[in-house]
């Protein structure tokens, strides 16, 4: 099957073309065949970036002036006859469509095809991400408008993986009334990430996913952790939005609460100034004065930046932190496992975070850590180490498309 896998904000659109099936799953024979994004939609000067596999990329300014004619300047590119994507000719060799859709609420405790009141639901969690939904609902909109009944669409969320939390993990010690009235729970972000590391890691140790036991580091621009017990999330860092937990490139992870409140009786501005400060003024940005973006943090820090040296070791620290929680919480873990942007590419943080937890079990072997590359799985940690280390690269995408091909076929879950 050829899947479009889309994963729309609110002014970009991002998408795979990815052929997949059932059969090719154990073999992992599935291919991206196209990907591309578009940025700046709703303005005259949108970046159109489109490209086949094996063929030189296109860039272009256009005026795109929604999501939907985003995906018709897809399809136009898609049935041109200079664009060469194996086995595509037209729309009609695309067989399924996956979304990527953050928030599923309490609703959603897996991939779903998308129908009217499916629609429904994932508007009514609207509320819970007001940043994410709602862009993700103009692609779905967007894609029936086009294509109408003709193409199935499925729905993959982002916080389906961590359905399984227990209670006593999702719920927060505040008046019982508003997780009843207000569905304010630990909800977890990244489970897309989360749940294909763990699933890449079974595959190479060749365990039942009922006997994974690990904790899985998603390090990107965003960060979470995860704690994986018998192969079911028991709890992650992300809360009821993606703001709680470890530091990130511009948010600040967790922070007392009750520095909302003091800032706002220092005048600076309303909750919603202050919250702004902490998702995107705060983190790595926040600390260093300097970046968000983690390769930048580190040359400063080997130049003898000591704000970023310092955003360095608080990132690390957060993480530690949660490492031994999650420990503590899952009586010991079988490996740790690095992914995304950061987990999969910095040597240094990966060396920050391991250092010092060898009375835990965490052996780091430095040379195999300076070995490890993008876009590879390789164990790093030493022989000795009684916890595994691994980099295992995620690809939320791929999930997405095998998620779309079970959902359409009716095919058991992987995860
Ligand atoms: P997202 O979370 O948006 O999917 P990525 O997983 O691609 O993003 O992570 C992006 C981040 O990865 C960047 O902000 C950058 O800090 C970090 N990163 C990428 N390459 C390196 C590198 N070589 N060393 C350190 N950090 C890196």
């Amino acid at each position: 099957m050829n899947v479009f896998v889309l994963n729309c904000g609110s002014s970009s659109v991002k998408f795979q073309i990815i052929n997949t099936d059932l059969d090719m799953f154990e073999t992992d024979s599935d291919r991206r065949v196209a990907k591309g994004l578009i940025e700046r939609v709703g303005k005259d000067d949108a970046i159109v970036n489109l490209e086949a596999e094996g063929q030189e990329p296109i860039k272009s300014i256009e005026p795109i002036h929604d999501h939907r004619e985003a995906i018709l300047r897809i399809k136009k590119w898609m049935e041109d006859p200079n664009t060469k994507i194996e086995g595509i000719h037209s729309w009609d060799d695309i067989h399924a469509i996956g979304h990527r859709v953050v928030h599923g609420g309490e609703k959603f405790t897996k991939s779903v095809k998308i129908d009217k009141e499916v629609l429904a639901q994932i508007e009514e969690c609207a509320d819970l991400a007001p940043l994410h939904n709602p862009a993700n609902l103009k692609g779905i909109y967007a894609c029936y408008e086009i294509f109408g009944d003709k193409i199935p669409q499925v729905a993959v969320f982002d916080t389906a993986f961590h359905s399984t939390m227990p209670e006593e993990a999702y719920l927060y010690a505040i008046p019982m009334e508003f997780y009843e009235k207000y569905r304010i729970r630990r909800y977890g972000f990244h489970g897309t990430s989360h749940r294909y590391v763990a699933y890449r890691y079974r595959k190479l140790v060749g365990k039942p996913r009922e006997e994974v036991n690990v904790i899985t580091l998603h390090l990107g621009n965003g960060c979470s952790a995860c704690a994986i017990k018998n192969g079911q999330s028991i709890n992650t860092t992300m809360g009821m939005t993606p703001l709680e937990g470890l530091i990130m490139g511009t948010r600040s992870g967790d922070i007392d609460p009750a520095i909302v409140e003091y800032l706002y009786n220092k005048g600076l501005g309303s909750v919603t100034d202050i919250f702004n400060i902490l998702n995107k003024k705060s983190g790595m940005l926040g600390v260093s004065g300097l970046s968000n973006d983690m390769r930048d943090i580190e040359k400063a820090a080997a130049e003898g930046n000591h704000r970023a040296q310092l955003a360095l070791k608080m990132f690390a620290l957060r993480v530690k932190k949660y490492i031994g929680a999650y420990m503590a919480e899952m009586n010991g873990t079988d490996a740790i496992i690095f992914t995304a942007g950061i987990g999969e590419n910095s040597v240094l943080i990966r060396k920050m975070i391991c250092e010092g937890l060898e009375n835990l079990g965490i052996e780091l072997d430095d040379e195999l850590n300076k070995q490890a590359v993008r876009g590879k799985c390789m164990k790093i940690s030493k022989e000795t180490s009684k916890v595994a280390i691994y980099v295992i690269p995620t690809n939320e995408e791929l999930l997405l498309a095998r998620d779309t091909v079970r959902v359409v076929k009716d095919a058991p879950r992987m995860w």
